[in-house]
């Protein structure tokens, strides 16, 4: 088996260590000995996106996103047939929001986005940044899992019918706000950074396994021993729920 996965933007969006994204699902990938097959495409490049299993972008400051901006549009048309065969995406914060109607930053300037969604985003002036750990209950087509991570972002996103998860420790899509992320059963949009999969296996066998059954149809994992990642994660969210 393989896994044909595309880092979208790899170039530009990469903050608070999104790759390490990447790395987690190389991991988990070729210790099932699942071929991890992984290209890239930047600013300026163009590929044929709805060949891959799975899509990835991470996130970026204002200053970044406004340089993809238009990039992005000329890549719409490319990443919508992706959509309609199937393909899995998994955005992280900056990525997330573009694919929404828009995103306004702090000074006004208005980005738009691939508009594939209702959501859309703005970073208010006067509003303080969601900065610091996040724990969420999400429900991943009907297996409730909690997933821990870190944000920090200023956009605000409003108008998401269906988000990933109940915010139970942290801000979410809004300060302070009841609901994280996004999920519709084919993209995944998530505030929570880098840390996302290496923090959580079960959500990243949740990715593999989806994107490896678009191409192969029903598709059983085989185990890892993830006692340490299982340690970390009960560490972590016990502190963050007592904190
Ligand atoms: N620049 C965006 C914001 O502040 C996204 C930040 C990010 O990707 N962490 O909301």
């Amino acid at each position: 088996m393989e896994l044909n996965i595309l880092w979208l933007y790899h170039d530009v969006m990469d903050l608070y260590g999104d790759r390490g994204n990447i790395q987690t699902l190389k991991y988990r990938c070729e210790k099932r000995n699942i071929q991890f097959n992984l290209e890239t495409c930047g600013l300026n490049e163009h590929t044929d996106y709805k060949q891959f299993d799975l899509i990835f972008m991470g996130g970026g400051a204002d200053k970044e996103q406004k340089i993809l901006a238009n990039d992005l549009i000329s890549k719409k048309q490319g990443l919508q047939d992706a959509l309609q065969q199937g393909t899995i995406f998994l955005l992280i914060c900056g990525g997330y929001q573009l694919f929404g109607q828009y995103y306004t930053d702090a000074n006004g300037n208005k980005i738009p986005g691939l508009a594939f969604y209702d959501y859309y985003t703005t970073a208010p002036q006067n509003k303080k940044r969601c900065v610091g750990n996040v724990l969420i209950q999400a429900n991943l087509d009907d297996e409730i899992i909690e997933i821990c991570g870190f944000e920090n972002h200023g956009g605000q996103t409003e108008n998401v019918k269906t988000p990933l998860g109940k915010v139970i420790v942290g801000h979410g899509n809004q300060y302070k706000h009841q609901f994280e992320g996004f999920y519709n059963g084919q993209v995944i949009g998530t505030y929570i950074h880098g840390p996302l999969l290496p923090k959580n296996a079960k959500l990243s066998d949740f990715i593999i396994k989806k994107a490896l059954t678009r191409r192969y149809g029903k598709v059983t994992l085989i185990p890892l021993d993830d006692t340490f990642e299982n340690n970390a994660f009960k560490m972590i969210t016990e502190r963050m729920k007592k904190t």
